[in-house]
């Protein structure tokens, strides 16, 4: 059985982690898209919240499972039985922190494989960064994220504004 993680923040999820999650889950038996709880950073939605709206827009996809993980990836991934890591790339500016990240993790984890996938390029612009900007300034993100997501973006704007 061939299992893989995918890893990431996904603060939120955008169409750009749903394409690599759809491609790659034809690939393998079972994908874990793994949430990282990165006490470094402070993220827009909670662990809780984004695994939430993971599991909801992943529905579609009976070998996709959603799971937090916080520390080493590999650590998670040997703790799963995941042979292989997923990872997408988008553009040359990616793909230095992504190559230094696959070497360190396969000199910790020589048995986890890591994978590049491609981003479609009518995808590879997106990122959860400027879909948090363009939510800040009141902008569309219809065509960035999925409806369930866009409304939850929405509320937390909300939220912060009363806030302040
Ligand atoms: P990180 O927290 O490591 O910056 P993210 O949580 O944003 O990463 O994304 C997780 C993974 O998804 C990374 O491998 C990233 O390169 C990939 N990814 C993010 N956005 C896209 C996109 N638009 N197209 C393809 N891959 C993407």
């Amino acid at each position: 059985m061939l299992r893989a993680v995918y890893p990431g923040s996904f603060d939120p999820v955008t169409f750009g982690h749903l394409d690599i999650i759809r491609r790659s889950s034809k690939t393998v038996d079972e994908l874990v898209v793994g949430v990282l709880n990165n006490n470094a950073k402070i993220p827009l939605f909670s662990v809780e919240e984004r695994v939430k709206m993971l599991h909801e827009v992943t529905k579609e996809f009976q070998n996709v499972k959603v799971m937090p993980f916080e520390g080493l990836l590999v650590e998670f991934a040997k703790s799963l039985n995941a042979q292989m890591v997923i990872r997408g790339l988008r553009a040359i500016t990616d793909f230095e922190y992504e190559l230094q990240m696959a070497q360190t993790n396969h000199k910790l984890a020589p048995d986890v494989e890591t994978v590049f996938l491609t981003t479609s390029l009518k995808y590879s612009y997106l990122s959860s960064t400027t879909v948090k900007e363009v939510a800040a300034f009141g902008g569309d993100i219809s065509q960035f994220v999925p409806e369930y997501v866009a409304d939850k973006i929405q509320e937390k704007m909300e939220k912060k504004e009363c806030k302040s």
